[in-house]
């Protein structure tokens, strides 16, 4: 990606690119086209979603247990996205139900449905993978602008990765973290972004927020953010080096 040619066209100054080709010949470091870079985008946050964004997403543990299981494709999602505010799994989400209590309500409504399943196996499912190259974007944003961490979560990750060091200190990467399990609020309720918003000290006119979940990523949008749905994290990534006018790499 041209950086110089972007800040270019962004001012309508093709003698800007001249003038930032210049300065780095000159002086060398990129640091100074990202700077001014950083001046044509208005964006001062970068927010990300966890699961499914810094870290591999728990769909696809769903769908192997639900081959191995012999349940319909989607059948999770599919529990999950009914009556999603009020369902076991907003109620575990904002820690209204314990994991005991969880499991009973999330079988009673596969049940409904006339399936059986193991919600602990569903449970156990949640822990994604670190992605690199996203943890390198994180870094990089963190250097630069104020960033947030928005998760939905059942257990708050200071215990839920107590044995994963090496994602512990890429949580640590945040200025600011959001647990619905310690909030009392999930996304997509919009408290959630109000509250993430406040503690960063941005507008958020003033923000990009990344989620794998349309349905997160609509009040965001409501509330003037900038958003970017991450199916494949390399296209979410050069996304956003489009929005924040400097490269993640
Ligand atoms: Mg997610």
């Amino acid at each position: 990606m041209n950086w110089a040619l972007m800040a270019a066209e962004a001012t309508g100054g093709v003698g800007l690119a001249c003038w930032l080709s210049h300065r780095r010949s000159v002086r060398g470091p990129i640091s100074e086209l990202d700077a001014y870079a950083r001046q044509v985008s208005m964006i001062e946050a970068v927010l990300f979603d966890f699961g499914g964004v810094v870290l591999t997403s728990p769909f696809d543990a769903f769908a192997r247990y639900e081959v191995e299981a012999g349940l319909p494709p989607h059948t999770i999602r599919g529990i999950n996205a009914t009556n999603p505010d009020t369902n076991a799994w907003a109620l575990f989400e904002r820690r209204e139900v314990d994991v005991e209590g969880f499991c009973l309500l999330f079988e009673a409504e596969a049940a409904e449905l006339g399936l059986v399943l193991d919600a602990q196996r569903v449970l156990a499912s949640l822990h994604g993978e670190l992605r690199p190259a996203m943890v390198d974007a994180v870094r990089r944003c963190s250097d630069e602008l104020r960033t947030g961490l928005l998760t939905n979560n059942v257990t708050p990750l200071a215990d839920q990765e107590s044995a994963r060091p090496e994602v512990l200190s890429v949580v640590a990467l945040f200025d600011v973290v959001v647990e619905s399990s310690l909030v009392g609020c999930r996304k997509p309720e919009p408290e959630f972004y109000e509250l993430a918003c406040t503690l960063l000290g941005v507008e958020p006119s003033r923000c990009v927020f990344l989620d794998d979940l349309g349905i997160n990523l609509k009040p965001a949008r409501s509330m003037g953010m900038t958003t970017i749905k991450v199916g494949d994290p390399a296209a979410a990534i050069e996304e956003l080096e489009a929005v924040l006018g400097f490269p993640l790499g």
